[in-house]
């Protein structure tokens, strides 16, 4: 073989397209057919990607975006849209910015991609678990659990992380880098909820707040803060406020959750109302300034706080101090996510030792990585999908010079 895809994913999947313009390409894919984990993205509608610019996506890679720059900019957001739309599928965009096939079936965007790999000769072989590889002297020898061997003159390998197992993603392609000289940054989960060691508002699950501030600490140093939706669960919080900074928290660390968004307004709004309307009950003035009355009064009753009191009676102190329950309410993770319900994996190959202009391993020539298997994780909104689009396409333009 010219190439060898190692993994018939978004990732894999585009760069075999890209590379087969002029190379003979083959996609080794462990399972008996590709995407599988496309099929489920979005709950089977796919959110391709997201609008914006090159430059808006770099920020939304915890902290990894540079690494992606020449990626992106090598096949940008845009050219994802136009390209799916040149080949029949029309996009559409949600208000937020993200981007969906407009038959919103994530099956319509796979069906594309091996509509485009049939008609480039890409052989697609399933059933094919990649299971080492080494370096030859004409390129690279691959074996399969039952024995079978490959040979490439370059590989490409697209392997995804290690969330739903099921679809074929278990990490394998971290110890076929590793056999190959690369680093490894310790595989953690992304894009999940949390649960709380000491999860009080358990009865509010499903209570959701439209823009909640989090901040996560360990060993009272900050970790990170993250503005955004949140939704109060059985086992603790999700929402993208918490999901979009879950790669980022670990089990131990303390997130101080203020639910109003806004704390400053939110104090100005409970001592004006408390002074004008000294005859209402606490318990009403927290709610009328914004917060819903099963979190008061569940907030409140676990603080040992009488919300029955009238306003008037309660000392600015114990007011601000009240407010305050509301705007840094502290938690204890037990737990980030999930292997079965985490959407992605931070960690993976260190993009220290891959040429970011090419997807190229900087320690062994003739390799080259695309999508997850990649130490890069993206926010909820299509950023994911999209980094294994540009990442793939430059690895696939990138092998064949
Ligand atoms: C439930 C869910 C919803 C999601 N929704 C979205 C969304 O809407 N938008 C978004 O941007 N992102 C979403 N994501 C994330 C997105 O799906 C991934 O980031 C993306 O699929 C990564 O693509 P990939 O090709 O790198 O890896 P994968 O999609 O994981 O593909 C890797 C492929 O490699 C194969 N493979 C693995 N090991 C071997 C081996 N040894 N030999 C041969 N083949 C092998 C696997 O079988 C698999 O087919 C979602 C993820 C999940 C789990």
């Amino acid at each position: 073989m010219d190439i060898a895809v190692i993994g018939g994913g978004p990732a894999g999947l585009f760069a075999a397209i890209h590379a087969s313009q002029s190379g003979k390409v083959t996609v080794l894919e462990r399972g008996d057919t590709p995407g599988r984990k496309l099929l489920i993205t979005a709950s089977g509608q796919c959110n391709l990607t997201h609008e914006g610019t090159p430059e808006e996506f770099l920020h939304r890679y915890q902290g990894k975006g540079e690494f992606l720059k020449s990626a992106l900019e090598s096949f940008t957001p845009g050219e994802t849209i136009s390209w799916f739309t040149r080949l029949g599928l029309k996009c559409t965009s949600n208000e937020d910015g993200k981007v969906f096939p407009a038959s919103r079936r994530a099956a319509d965007v796979l069906r594309v991609l091996t509509d485009q790999c049939a008609k480039f000769n890409v052989r697609i072989i399933s059933d094919f678990r990649v299971n080492s590889a080494s370096k030859t002297a004409g390129g690279f020898s691959l074996c399969c659990a039952d024995g079978k061997t490959v040979r490439a003159s370059r590989i490409i390998i697209a392997t995804g992380g290690i969330t739903c197992p099921a679809t074929g993603s278990s990490g394998d392609g971290f110890k076929l880098a590793q056999s190959l000289g690369h680093r490894i940054v310790t595989p953690r989960l992304g894009l999940c909820g949390i649960t709380a060691a000491d999860h009080f508002l358990r009865p509010l699950s499903g209570v959701a707040f439209s823009s909640a501030v989090i901040r996560v600490s360990r060993n009272g140093r900050d970790i990170c803060t993250h503005e955004g939706p949140l939704v109060i669960t059985s086992k603790g919080f999700s929402g993208p406020a918490i999901v979009d900074r879950s790669s980022r928290m670990d089990a131990g660390d303390t997130i101080t959750i203020d639910f109003t968004g806004s704390r400053q307004a939110f104090i100005k709004r409970v001592i004006e109302l408390a002074s004008l309307r000294g005859s209402r009950q606490l318990a009403t003035v927290i709610h009328e300034a914004g917060i819903p009355r099963s979190l008061v009064s569940c907030m409140l009753q676990h603080a040992g706080i009488d919300g029955a009191r009238k306003s008037a009676e309660v000392s600015k102190k114990q007011l601000l101090g009240t407010a305050n329950l509301f705007t840094s309410s502290s938690f204890t993770i037990a737990q980030v996510g999930d292997l079965f319900t985490a959407m992605v994996t931070a960690g993976g190959v260190d993009t220290s030792e891959v040429n970011h202009r090419t997807m190229e391993s900087l320690l062994t020539p003739g390799l080259f990585f695309a999508g997850e298997v990649l130490d890069i994780d993206g926010e909820s909104g299509g950023y994911n999908l999209q980094a294994a689009w540009s990442t793939g396409a430059l690895a696939g333009r990138s092998c064949l010079a």
